[in-house]
Order: C-alpha cells, then structure tokens, then sequence
C-alpha cells in the first residue's frame, strides 16, 4: 500500500513537510479482517485535531502513523463470510491506496441509482449525520424560526440549511466569497452572506430583522462575534466546530471577551451545547438513514462534492479546506 504518514506536528497551518509518503506490504489479513482497495478517501477537519497532540476527545496519529479517515474500499479478499471480494464498504482505512480492517467495524454499501457511493462519506455519512443530530436535538428548530449557519455550502452547514427549511424555519447561510453565496441561492437559503464582505456584520443585521432564534456554530472567529449580539431570548447554540481556529497557534489578542459573553448567555437564557456526533449515533442513525435517504431521493436535500483525483493531492486538498478553497464535501478519490 502506499500510505500518508505524519511526519512531525504541525505547528499553525499544516506543510507538506509534516507528512511522509511511504509504499509498505500489509499483513494478509486474519480471521475476521478483509484487505480492500480505497476507492474515496473523506477530508475532514476534525483531522486537525487528530494531527495535534493536544487534549482532545480521541487520541492523536502517532508520529510516523498513518493519517486516519473514513473511506469507501472495495474488497479484495475477506477471511471472513460475511463479506466477498468486489463487495463495497464504508470503513475507516486512512491516507493509504490499500487497508487491512476489521469485518465488524465495516458497513457494507448497497449503491443505489443515481447516488454515488461517495456520497456515504457526505450527505449520507458522518457529515450530514452531524448536522441533522446536532439541529434537531440541541437547535430544535420551529416554524418561522431563524436558523443561521456558516460554513453553509460544506457538508454540514449546507444540510443545516436544508433540513432547517423542511422543517419551516428560515435558513441564513454563511460561506466565503460570491461563488458559493449564489449556490446558497440555488440551494433556496432564505438569505445568503459573504463573512468577507466590508459589511458582513450590517449583512446579517439585515438578514435577521427578527433576530436569531439558531445558530449552528461551525467556525467561531468573527463570524460568531458578528451573530452574539443578534441571538434571541432562548437562542440555541449547537456548537459543532470552529474552524476559523483550528490552525491557530495561541489565542486571539485583545480583551478578554469571556465575561461578556457569559453575560450574554445569562441575560439571554442561551443554551450552547457542544456534541461530538458520535454521542447521538446509536439513537438516530436509524432515524437518520430514513429521513436523510428519503429527502436526498426527492431532492428536498441536494449536496455537492469536491473531488479531488489522487492521494497525492490529499496534503494539498486538506490545507485548502481549512482555508475554504474547497467547494462542497472534499473527497480524494483513491482509485476507480
Ligand atoms: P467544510 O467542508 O465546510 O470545510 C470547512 C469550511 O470552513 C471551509 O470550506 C470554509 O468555508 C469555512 N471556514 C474556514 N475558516 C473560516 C473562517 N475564518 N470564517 C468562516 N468560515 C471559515 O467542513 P465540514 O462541513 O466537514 O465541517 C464543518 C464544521 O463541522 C467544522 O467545524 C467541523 O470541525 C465540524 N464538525 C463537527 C462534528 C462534531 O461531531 N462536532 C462532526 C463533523 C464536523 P467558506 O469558504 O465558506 O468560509
């Protein structure tokens, strides 16, 4: 297999010089494991953190590991039954052409129509899974409610939107630069803003004369200083991620702002509650596999993905996410 393996830590925004390619021979794969080939590697951000050593929820890629990162394989060989060569899975091989897994933690795919199998690691997978746990467990979104979420064209914020629609709220979408704000448009956001613009925090004034009853937090910084003082009495914070911060190296400079804003939660009665999806998983997946499949088949959910063609660009690509040069879910398509 030939592998992306971390070289050293990153210190703020990743360099290629923090990964090392390597071709190594896997181990045949033992009772209950299968070798499959990866046909899509997903980019995620919460790689950052794994790419860290810092306290974190899961344990850091050793140095000299291979990255980790959810993947659709076809197998090659299985030394168990419940598997055969050329079945297709979702698994979770890593950066690397080739992986050894175990059976039980694979789930097979069953590909249907015009859906592409990829779409397990995006709408259909983990991303879009966040999303829907996150909005409607902690968001719990009404009719004629303002839900604003930024990050709005990737996999998470652009099914926040969506799924704030079917439920009757109005959706405001933030996203960096013009291209993605006319997608928003296309995706029927009830409003659409560049968190670039001179005038963003007048934008969103505009866009919320109601105020905010929502706000799906995925990358704090200033888009999160700008919707503060626009929350409702009774605002939910489903707080998901924070990318604008994932490559920093110390905290912002300036005033300490934590009295404030505790201030502000207590004056406004806020609930901001963080969640790692993986907590809501063995309640609503099920849930989710219906509801989701249901509305990517009628279109009430459209999605859009960011493929990117070789391994090799995966240092690259990953680097560009953080930044917001990807345009829709980023997946590296390992091999045909
Ligand atoms: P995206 O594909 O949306 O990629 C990240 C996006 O963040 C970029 O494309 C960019 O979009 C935006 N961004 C980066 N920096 C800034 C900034 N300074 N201000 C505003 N926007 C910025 O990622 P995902 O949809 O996969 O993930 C979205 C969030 O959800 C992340 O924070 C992630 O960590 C989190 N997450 C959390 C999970 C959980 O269990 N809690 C599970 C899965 C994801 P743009 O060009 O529009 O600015």
């Amino acid at each position: 297999t030939t592998r992306i393996v971390l070289a050293s830590r990153p210190h703020g925004e990743p360099t290629q010089e923090d990964f090392r390619t390597e071709t190594v021979n896997l181990p045949d794969p033992g009772p209950g494991e299968a070798l499959l080939d990866t046909l899509y590697l997903s980019l995620d951000p919460y790689m950052r953190g794994r790419m860290s050593d810092a306290p974190s929820y899961a344990a850091p890629v050793p140095i000299g590991g291979t990255v980790v990162g959810a993947t659709v394989s076809r197998v090659v060989h299985s030394a168990d039954d419940s598997l055969a060569a050329g079945d297709l899975v979702l698994g979770y091989g890593g950066w690397q052409t080739r992986s050894v897994e175990r059976v039980r933690y694979l789930r097979r795919l069953d590909p249907k129509g015009s859906i592409p199998v990829s779409t397990a690691l995006g709408v259909l997978g983990m991303p879009g899974f966040t999303a829907y746990a996150g909005l409607l467990t902690i968001g719990q979104p009404k009719p004629d409610e303002t839900v604003v979420v930024a990050a709005a064209t990737g996999p998470v914020g652009s099914a926040v939107g969506q799924i704030a629609r079917i439920k009757g709220a109005r959706a405001v979408g933030i996203a960096g630069g013009p291209q993605k704000v006319a997608y928003l448009q296309e995706l029927g956001f009830d409003a659409a803003l560049d968190h670039r613009a001179p005038d963003f925090v007048e934008q969103l004034a505009a866009a919320t004369p109601d105020g905010i009853d929502v706000y799906f937090e995925n990358v704090g910084g200033a888009v999160w200083d700008a919707v503060l003082p626009r929350l409702n009495t009774y605002a939910r914070v489903p707080l998901c991620g924070l990318v604008a911060g994932y490559n920093a190296t110390s905290l912002p400079e300036g005033p300490d702002r934590s009295g404030a804003l505790m201030g502000t939660i207590l004056r406004k009665s806020l609930t901001v509650r963080g969640f790692i999806q993986t907590e809501f998983a063995p309640t609503q997946t099920d849930a989710f596999v219906r509801d989701m499949s249901a509305w990517v088949a009628s279109g009430e959910v459209t999605y859009r993905e960011d493929i990117v063609d070789g391994l090799d660009h995966a240092v690259e690509a990953f680097r560009g996410m953080l930044r917001g040069d990807n345009f829709g879910k980023v997946v590296i398509r390992v091999s045909d």
